[in-house]
């Protein structure tokens, strides 16, 4: 088990025996011993309420609201693109099916949410931490309206870093939720990253630094299913498939990097978490599960 300089006992506190061992260890020695507990949960994205000005988008919105609630997925992440073209009007649209969501339900704002807005509408601070059993996941707002490309600021920078410490001494493991994917994908893939100068290289260092620790980094944005690269140090980098459309850009066909299971219908992802094992379960909207997908991850990934 991988386990942090600052829970290490020192060596004179291991030599002065028993009664140390008992007060300074028992959290590190809980955590070494507890099982880690599965844990089940809903990812839902780029619902675009009031695409196009019509009325379908949230017709779906609360058709897979209802669903979700009947999941066994015991809280849900949005990652962004809630309404369509920041559509103030949307919001109460989007909120009133919410409330069929009878659980947590945690947004990040994509590029197509007004920052304003979505702290008038949403919550008031964009950034949050959701701590569920032996998870810690860090939301973050890399999204900017007039871009498609994702923006790290330093701030942002260093509360990652400092959370995911937190997370290392609490002996969490990490989730990253942002809009738009960190991964330098190219074509045939959309192209749509963090970039140099943007905040690529100092996300590239928090991943590296905490690559024992982060089991995904999940983002929406794409509309191509589950679209997923593993290849910086194992850890799973994955746009979800957007709940209103999804397109196929054959991006198995023509070889590129990566994962993109042939599924590409409206809908939302069942994430079941367990000792280093991901489940990914696509779940169309109104139809039967179809495609899953078994990640590892951890020191032995
Ligand atoms: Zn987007």
């Amino acid at each position: 088990m991988y386990r942090s300089q600052r829970t290490r006992p020192s060596r004179r506190t291991v030599l002065k025996g028993g009664m140390a061992l008992a007060v300074l260890l028992p959290t590190c020695l809980q955590t070494q011993a507890a099982r880690r507990e599965e844990l089940t949960f809903v990812i839902v994205t780029d619902t675009h309420v009031g695409y196009r000005g019509q009325e379908s988008a949230a017709k779906l919105w609360q058709k897979t609201a209802t669903e979700i609630n009947q999941t066994q997925g015991t809280f849900v992440l949005h990652l962004g693109d809630i309404v369509d073209g920041g559509r103030e009007e949307q919001y109460p649209i989007y909120l009133e099916s919410r409330k069929l969501i009878e659980k947590p339900v945690h947004e990040i704002g994509g590029n197509h949410d007004p920052e304003d807005l979505f702290r008038r509408y949403i919550r008031k601070e964009s950034s949050l931490v959701v701590e569920q059993g032996w998870m810690r996941f860090l939301l973050v707002n890399n999204a900017r309206r007039e871009s498609h490309d994702g923006f790290l600021s330093d701030e942002q920078l260093g509360w990652l870093e400092s959370k995911c410490d937190e997370a290392e001494r609490d002996d969490r493991f990490i989730g990253i939720c942002m809009h738009v994917p960190a991964h330098s994908n190219r074509h045939p893939d959309r192209a749509w990253y963090v970039k140099p100068g943007n905040g690529h290289v100092e996300f590239g260092e928090i991943l590296h630094r905490f690559q024992h620790r982060i089991v995904m980094v999940s983002h929406g944005h794409f509309h191509n299913g589950i679209r997923g690269w593993n290849d910086r140090h194992g850890i799973h980098e994955i746009c979800f498939p957007s709940a209103l459309y999804n397109q196929n850009r054959g991006l198995e066909d023509k070889a590129a990097p990566g994962f993109n299971p042939s599924e590409f219908r409206a809908g939302y992802t069942l994430v079941t978490l367990r000792e280093r094992q991901m489940k990914l379960q696509y779940q169309p909207t109104g139809s039967e599960p179809s495609v899953e997908k078994l990640c590892r991850f951890g020191p032995t990934a």
